[in-house]
């Protein structure tokens, strides 16, 4: 719960790109609810730093703040699930997918569960602003990155198998 709150407190400005603009902190409360519900993990460490996985990425939080709040093990997996904002969104994006094997089993599973909220966001409300084939290219790209976290949770990478083949149906892009 202190986690649930800092991460409400830092995001509280925020909203998600869908057109309904919903608050930013809906996604890491359901990210942590995707690896309870579906991936079964009980680990309350990988549950908190998925709570806080977006924090250093999207707001102005430093890394000693989280560290003295929930010790050196969540601040290195939330870590490993953000991208570094000084470089070009296109090197980012390809950095998430060569990375994407050599993380740690805890940054794989936030990482499988971010995936399936972000898709199944975005092709059940994609931003105002993304033509189709924008939506479709973030799906191939996400399919592309989960590829290199498989091997840690069957029902957490067929649940993503799901969600994007879905979300391609729906496109009328499989
Ligand atoms: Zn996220």
């Amino acid at each position: 719960l202190k986690a649930v709150t800092f991460a409400a407190k830092k995001h509280e400005d925020q909203r998600r790109k869908g057109r309904r603009q919903l608050p930013y902190i809906n996604h890491p409360l359901r990210v942590a609810e995707i690896l309870w519900d579906i991936g079964g993990v009980r680990d309350v460490e990988i549950l908190i730093a998925a709570v806080l996985h977006d924090t250093l990425e999207d707001t102005e939080t430093k890394p000693d703040e989280l560290e003295r709040a929930f010790g050196a093990d969540v601040l290195r997996t939330v870590q490993e699930v953000s991208d570094d904002k000084s470089l070009p969104k296109a090197v980012r994006k390809q950095l998430q997918i060569d990375h994407a094997p050599h993380l740690s089993r805890a940054a794989k599973l936030i990482k499988l569960a971010d995936k399936i909220h972000n898709v199944h966001e975005v092709s059940h409300e994609p931003p105002a602003d993304w033509p189709r084939a924008r939506v479709v290219a973030y799906i191939d790209w996400a399919d592309a990155v989960v590829a290199g976290l498989r091997g840690v949770s069957a029902p957490l990478e067929t649940a993503y198998d799901a969600v994007s083949e879905k979300a391609r149906r729906k496109l009328g892009s499989s």
